[in-house]
């Protein structure tokens, strides 16, 4: 009876809270989603650990030390001035300097910042290196603009950003929309207005100037080793199965090359246009060629392969039948429809490459249906793991071989998944991965910020 008074007084503090972000941040739903994610999984935290309720834990935790938004003003091709707004959320220190990346996308707002950076400080915790949560973006959209257009945006926008960054301050790296390229430019903008090499400033750069190996790898090769580490536990494998993979960026490319290395068949992947389906299974040069080379839409993969079909319903994807789907492409990509389509082709497994592809119905319905659910902030954190990584080598001022790197992100990505599924069972949830790694992300963050006391 008591047990289930301290329930009680943990799930009313959790809904308190709540209600205040949901009024203090209006009109924001994709920020409220995330935190009611992470709110869901809390409540028997609290009532073992009833000092985090007194010190306020999660009043002081939804509620970013720091948000900057800042004009980007630049001139395009024509000679138009033109007017972005960035944003750099520096959400939670309490590990370590902030970590995240910077996304380029027209959907960029308050909201969609708010709820990646927030996802970022469990994530960051979860990889077990010291880092901070973050993120940052503007809504400008790289696509059609050209190499200039983007160099001076990224140059506008560094210049900015350079007063609030630093290798011991704030590290960030890329996220849709920025890549090799833009960070090569934000790097050089960096180093011009602060007059030295910081090369920890950023992580994802080029590997001849301090940019670590399988980093560009590191996160789509992270959410199949911890998807296989998952599929292991109940004697299954990608080996043999069928895997829909959506997206056609950076970690869906690097998750298919894995995914298919370990003896699976990718029959579909995407981009914000449609998706193709290759029932032969997808050719991955061509996709590289098309995307990482040539600049070129998905769609242009049935030219070289016949056999395959395109079609410009983008969420159709989820129709495919497969045996394992791996959403790598963007927020709620998947919603409670596309979840029941997937369970009743007879999805085993689903691995968030992402972050937050999943409505909250959807996670209901694969959890209820006994889907294998490997969640975002777990599954897709070897990116931001392998970024860690190259900020130890540039403090180090060496760099390690492919091989050492991709061994340490594998022993990074067991440890997350070993790690998550403890806690569930720890807290009366065994098996649920969402809780797991939202717990276990949790807890070191909240012991840090009370250790350092009320700041
Ligand atoms: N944008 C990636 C993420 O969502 C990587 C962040 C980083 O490397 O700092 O985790």
């Amino acid at each position: 009876k008591v047990q289930h008074s301290h329930t009680k007084n943990a799930s009313k503090y959790v809904q308190e809270v709540y209600e205040t972000v949901k009024v203090r941040n209006a009109n924001e739903s994709e920020f409220h989603q995330a935190v009611k994610e992470v709110f869901d999984s809390l409540v028997p935290v609290l009532v073992k650990n009833p000092q985090y309720m007194r010190q306020a834990i999660l009043e002081r935790i939804v509620e970013p030390e720091r948000v900057i938004s800042f004009r980007v003003p630049w001139v395009d091709d024509n000679g138009n001035v033109k007017v972005n707004r960035g944003f750099r959320v520096q959400y939670n220190s309490a590990i370590g300097p902030y970590k995240g990346g910077i996304r380029f996308h027209p959907s960029v707002n308050a909201s969609i910042i708010k709820f990646l950076g927030f996802e970022q400080i469990f994530k960051n915790s979860l990889t077990g290196q010291p880092i901070g949560g973050g993120k940052g973006g503007a809504d400008f959209d790289p696509k059609g603009k050209s190499d200039g257009e983007i160099m001076r945006f990224c140059q506008s926008f560094m210049t900015e950003l350079s007063k609030y960054i630093g290798p011991d301050i704030d590290v960030p790296a890329g996220d849709i929309g920025v890549g090799a390229k833009e960070i090569g430019y934000l790097f050089g903008q960096y180093k011009k207005m602060r007059g030295g090499f910081e090369a920890g400033v950023l992580t994802g750069k080029g590997i001849g100037y301090g940019g670590s190996l399988a980093r560009k790898e590191a996160t789509g090769y992270g959410t199949v080793y911890f998807v296989e580490e998952m599929l292991k536990d109940s004697n299954q494998h990608f080996k043999g199965s069928t895997v829909v993979v959506s997206g056609s960026g950076n970690v869906s490319i690097y998750a298919m090359e894995k995914a298919i290395e370990l003896g699976a068949k990718v029959v579909a992947c995407s981009d914000s246009n449609g998706y193709i389906y290759d029932p032969n299974g997808i050719n991955l040069d061509t996709v590289k060629r098309l995307k990482e080379v040539e600049n070129k839409r998905i769609s242009e993969y049935v030219k070289d392969h016949s056999n395959a079909i395109y079609s410009d319903q983008c969420s159709g994807i989820w129709s495919v039948p497969c045996d394992i789907a791996l959403p790598c492409a963007t927020q709620n990509e998947i919603d409670e429809e596309s979840a029941k389509l997937l369970v009743s082709n007879g999805v085993k497994a689903v691995g968030e490459g992402a972050n937050m592809p999943s409505s909250l119905e959807a996670i209901e319905v694969f959890l209820q249906n006994g889907v294998l659910f490997a969640p975002a902030k777990a599954a897709n954190a070897g990116g931001v793991s392998v970024s860690a990584l190259e900020m130890a080598q540039n403090s180090m001022r060496l760099s390690w071989s492919f091989e050492e790197v991709d061994c340490k992100l594998q022993e990074i990505m067991k440890n997350i998944y070993r790690n998550s599924k403890k806690a569930a069972e720890e807290y009366g949830a065994p098996g649920n991965l969402v809780v797991g790694a939202n717990i276990a992300g949790f807890v070191k963050v909240a012991d840090a910020m009370i250790a350092q006391g009320i700041i």
